[in-house]
């Protein structure tokens, strides 16, 4: 069991020891990619091995850190359904268009899987309190993997959050701080009281397994696809990780022959108010600069600086994607359209998607040939005041 090699700095590939507890890479303070012997799971594990696998994401276990199966903290995450969407295909101009609905994760969200992965790591390496700065859905998720795991958790989150994720955090037994400011001041928060507490710092690519949990993603739209991946995805951006973790996916699977070069296009969508990765997508940037007065409806896209940035363009940029910006009153307009022409009720990051691919498809960026897919990345039963105000929810 484990096919886990070592960790490698994202900016200079330095090895790292993968047996010991890492935040960034000590060289150039950058994110750490987990590496796997993929010749050895290519020998071990093959495509034809996963009809009969458990439906959840831990049926790629060969490329998942986790080394023993009794260290898994598991509460059946992943293998969502990939959803075709015939009704709203039709009335967008892209008839071959799907949904990959993560809303219906454990915790309702896909930040399930990311903290699946880094607490049962977490947990296998000795950690026994975990601190996260959250937007929402990664505190909620935290929590409830900490509990699983018997660890103490450490929330700090914007005062302004969906009120169904403080809930969720407490009623979980984590400990949560509301602060008056953004993700980025938890951020802070957590890196200055994490030495003295003993926490492990579990916050989005500054630990190396989230973005291991939120790749298979990618294994699962190559899996629901019959091995040829979609054109174009969208994807709501925040921090990043999935659009990361995917882009990871789809080389491992390369690597090990079970797709060929063809990439999707990989579209990240952020909303106006906080779009700091459209913004130097735009101007040729390798990095992305820090985005004064976040401000969103859609909490998961408040994000003014990620420590990811630099790989989410690069990503974007080697499958010829784009990064498109848009307005919250379009991204729920989409809540409303998603809900009503698909029966999935969206999270507003997962409805930003059909807006992003509305205005991409009016331009003729996608065309009506192409098969896409849209990453609803939430439920939308966590954001009811923030899409029930027209039914009276204040
Ligand atoms: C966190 C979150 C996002 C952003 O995800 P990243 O991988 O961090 O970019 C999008 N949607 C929802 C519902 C989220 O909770």
């Amino acid at each position: 069991m484990g096919y886990l090699v070592d960790l490698i700095c994202t900016r200079c590939r330095r090895s790292h020891d993968k047996d010991r507890l890492w935040n960034l890479s000590a060289c150039c303070e950058a994110p750490l990619f987990a590496r796997y012997d993929l010749e050895k799971v290519q020998n071990a594990f093959h495509k034809a091995d996963l009809p009969g696998r458990e439906t959840t994401m831990w049926r790629y276990k060969e490329v998942l850190p986790v080394e023993r199966v009794a260290h898994r903290i598991s509460l059946g995450e992943g293998f969502t359904p990939l959803l075709k969407a015939d009704a709203l295909g039709t009335r967008v101009g892209v008839p071959d268009l799907y949904v990959k609905d993560e809303g219906v994760n454990p915790t309702g969200s896909f930040k399930a899987r990311g903290l699946s992965a880094a607490i049962s790591r977490a947990a296998e390496l000795g950690a026994d309190a975990v601190a996260i700065p959250s937007a929402g859905n990664a505190g909620g998720a935290t929590a409830a993997y900490a509990a699983r795991a018997g660890m103490e958790a450490y929330i700090f989150m914007p005062n302004d959050a969906p009120a169904a994720n403080m809930v969720e955090c407490r009623r979980l037994g984590a400990r949560l701080t509301l602060v008056d400011g953004l993700i980025t001041d938890c951020g802070r928060m957590v890196a200055d009281r994490k030495e003295a507490e003993g926490w492990f710092d579990v916050s989005t690519l500054k630990e190396p397994y989230r973005v291991e949990g939120k790749k298979t993603m990618g294994y699962e739209l190559a899996e629901q696809l019959d091995w040829a991946l979609p054109d174009v995805v969208l994807y709501p951006t925040g921090g990043g990780t999935g659009l990361i973790g995917m882009w990871k996916a789809f080389d491992e699977m390369e690597a090990m022959g079970w797709i060929g070069s063809a990439r999707p296009r990989m579209v990240a969508v952020q909303a106006e108010g906080c779009a700091p990765v459209v913004r130097a997508y735009e101007t040729g940037a390798e990095s992305a600069e820090f985005w004064e007065d976040a401000d969103t409806v859609a909490s998961g896209l408040r994000v003014p600086g990620a420590v990811g940035d630099f790989l989410m363009l690069r990503a974007i940029r080697e499958s010829h994607g784009t990064a498109i910006a848009v307005t919250d009153g379009a991204l729920l307009a989409c809540v409303d359209e998603m809900a009503s022409s698909t029966g999935i009720f969206p999270a507003p990051e997962g409805a930003a998607t059909l807006a992003g691919l509305k205005e991409l498809a009016g331009k003729g960026w996608v065309s009506s040939e192409e098969r896409v897919v849209l990453f609803n990345t939430g439920t939308g039963l966590k954001y009811i005041e923030a899409i029930g105000a027209a039914d009276g929810v204040r």
